[in-house]
């Protein structure tokens, strides 16, 4: 270990507790994730990177200043890494969480079983697009579809998905419109395998981490009193998409683990209804089969 490294060390050791104090959740990989960015290395690589230029010094302070203020790492960094992939995030558009890329494996698991040669997917409320794009590159075959309709959200959405095909991934379908509109996608309803959605869902009132309140939109979050009335008008649309036999994957809030399974059995049109929990072992979503 030089000198040059030991410098290091100590500057981001100063950072972190200066992002312990401000009440940020974790104050040492913030810390190490922004000198890394600033560092242009992966953050295992910080420790062999050696001394940051006076520039990179200042940089790395002005970083750590908003980190204490409470922006979301995320959007200091511009990336979010979501399964396999990385995606662009910023203002205007939801950073997708880690519990959420659960969410792909109940997709993968029933389209495997299928010999399906085109799998059609959709993502309803796609924000980023991490869903749909990690979809798109974990089932190359697949025809994905994204659905937003936050202008914000769909230039970050649009962004991403060219980034992807760019490198690669079959080319996901960016869809402008709500997800709710039965209008939106009208010539896919009956023929869809697997429908995702990580919709709002957060009960008005609920108390938010600051990173949340005042750096993301509300309108991706939150969905009435009791945080279901954006899933109370999809859980009937997506009926209407799927084909028999077709899953639905939703995301609810952990107070959900009764009412969304609830409504999915309600509706009628849905078997195999049951609810699961995310690694922190909080009900997080629901998956159902499309009868008929
Ligand atoms: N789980 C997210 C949060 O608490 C909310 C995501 C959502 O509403 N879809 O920040």
């Amino acid at each position: 270990m030089n000198q040059a490294t030991d410098r290091t060390v100590a500057v981001v050791t100063a950072a972190a507790r200066r992002l312990a104090a401000a009440g940020v959740a974790s104050p040492r990989v913030d810390a190490e994730l922004l000198a890394a960015h600033v560092l242009g290395v992966p953050r295992a690589r910080l420790v062999l990177a050696g001394d940051m230029s006076p520039a990179q010094r200042e940089r790395y302070a002005q970083l750590v200043a908003l980190r204490e203020r409470r922006v979301p790492l995320q959007h200091l960094t511009g990336v979010a890494g979501f399964r396999w992939l990385e995606v662009a995030v910023g203002p205007g558009v939801l950073v997708p969480r880690p519990e959420t890329e659960l969410l792909v494996e109940p997709v993968l698991a029933a389209l495997r079983d299928r010999r399906a040669d085109a799998p059609v997917v959709v993502d309803l409320g796609s924000g980023s697009g991490a869903l749909a794009l990690a979809l798109a590159q974990e089932l190359p075959a697949a025809r994905v579809y994204a659905v937003e309709d936050d202008p914000e959200a769909l230039e970050w959405l649009r962004r991403n998905a060219a980034a992807r095909a760019a490198a690669g991934d079959r080319p996901i379908e960016v869809v402008a419109g709500d997800a709710t509109d039965p209008a939106v996608l009208a010539d896919l309803d009956g023929t869809v395998d697997a429908v995702v959605c990580n919709p709002p869902y957060v009960p008005e009132g609920t108390e938010v981490e600051p990173e949340v309140t005042d750096h993301e939109p509300a309108r991706a979050l939150f969905a009435g009193p009791d945080g279901l009335s954006v899933i109370r008008a999809l859980v009937p649309r997506t009926a209407v998409l799927l084909r028999p036999g077709g899953v639905l994957v939703l995301e609810h809030d952990d107070s959900h683990e009764q009412s969304v399974p609830e409504l999915l059995r309600r509706d009628g049109r849905f078997t195999a209804v049951a609810d699961h929990r995310d690694l922190a072992g909080r009900p997080r979503y629901a998956t159902a089969t499309r009868g008929g």
